[in-house]
């Protein structure tokens, strides 16, 4: 197809503002600029967070996310439109934001801001803290978050181990086990971390008999998608103790509704599905844009290509 009008869905306004990637594509030869629901039809190809319906009507449609669980694969297919998403970008960033959830733990900062909210001097108890060093880590998911995770914990003395389809080795990961041998995998780790993609086979796969399996002092971390853990048996295994606690970037629900009893529990981090932040965000989505657009001119297959 010819690529004559590439559209900045403004949806990607919840993750950096969409002018950022307009004016960073400005110099490619087509026509660039940001466009709400009524300009999607006008357009041969879009960059969004959210799906349309209308998307269905243009070639090329790039999440600016990985997790690509929002689009309907068997519509995009159908319809002849080709789906990218922006795996590859978040390794550190996310990594990053996990060793800070387990810093917290460890060193009891979550602790003391909040008890700063209330000018409170309150030192921990004598045993409360420990040092990251020398722990393990089980992280479900060895691509991109996965090894991200890896390399920033690794550099902190944590010993990673990882859980795939297949127990096929991973640079980064001392161990790796196959999705079958899940509860083994699990139960020897101080911290558990999801970093897996939403699919028919990932949804509910953290389950009670998962929080059973792991070690009663031991943390839970999600930071891939909410449906991917059960998360009623997550509370309840917060609640009866089953586990330490918990750092949660990702929910069944989002925006994290009110109500949830997630907000207020005693060593549970909530966070807005924003593990993935930073300032550069919209220039690794526009690199990956502009491969793409120069595949397109010589023929070549794209990158980050789903369906
Ligand atoms: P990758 O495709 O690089 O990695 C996905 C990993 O999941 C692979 O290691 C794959 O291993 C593994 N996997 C897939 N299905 C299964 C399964 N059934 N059992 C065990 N392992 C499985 O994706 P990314 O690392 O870039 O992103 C992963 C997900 O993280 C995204 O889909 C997105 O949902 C989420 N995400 C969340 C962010 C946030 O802000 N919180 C930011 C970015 C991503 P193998 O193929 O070897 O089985």
């Amino acid at each position: 197809f010819e690529l004559e009008r590439l559209g900045v869905h403004d949806s990607v306004e919840a993750v950096f503002p969409p002018s950022e990637l307009a004016d960073f594509l400005a110099d490619l030869p087509l026509e660039v600029g940001v466009i709400g629901d009524d300009e999607i039809a006008a357009c041969d190809a879009a960059v969004t967070l959210e799906h349309r319906e209308a998307f269905l009507e243009v070639d090329w449609v790039h999440s600016i996310q990985a997790g690509v669980d929002r689009f309907p694969f068997g519509e995009f297919e159908a319809d002849d439109v080709i789906l990218t998403n922006s795996t590859g970008i978040h390794d550190r960033w996310v990594g990053e934001t996990v060793a800070g959830y387990l810093l917290s733990f460890a060193r009891r900062l979550h602790d003391h801001v909040a008890n700063q909210q209330e000018r409170r001097w309150d030192q921990p108890e004598w045993d409360e803290g420990f040092t990251l060093s020398g722990t393990t880590a089980c992280v479900l998911g060895t691509g991109t978050l996965g090894s991200g995770v890896a390399e920033v914990l690794g550099s902190l003395g944590v010993r990673v181990t990882g859980v795939r389809r297949s127990a096929e080795p991973v640079p980064g990961f001392e161990e790796v086990y196959a999705t079958d041998n899940l509860l083994e995998a699990v139960a020897d780790a101080e911290f558990v971390i999801v970093t897996l993609p939403l699919t028919d086979e990932t949804r509910h796969l953290v389950d009670a008999d998962v929080f059973e399996a792991m070690r009663e002092d031991a943390y839970f971390v999600n930071v891939g998608r909410g449906p991917v853990v059960d998360e009623a048996a997550l509370i309840d295994a917060l609640e009866s103790e089953t586990i330490e606690g918990a750092a949660l970037d990702v929910f069944e629900t989002e925006p994290l509704p009110e109500e949830s009893p997630l907000w207020e529990l005693d060593e549970v981090i909530v966070t807005p599905h924003c593990a993935a932040f930073t300032e550069d965000y919209f220039r690794a989505v526009g690199d990956i844009v502009r491969e793409n657009v120069s595949r397109l001119e010589s023929g070549e297959e794209f990158y980050n290509r789903v369906v």
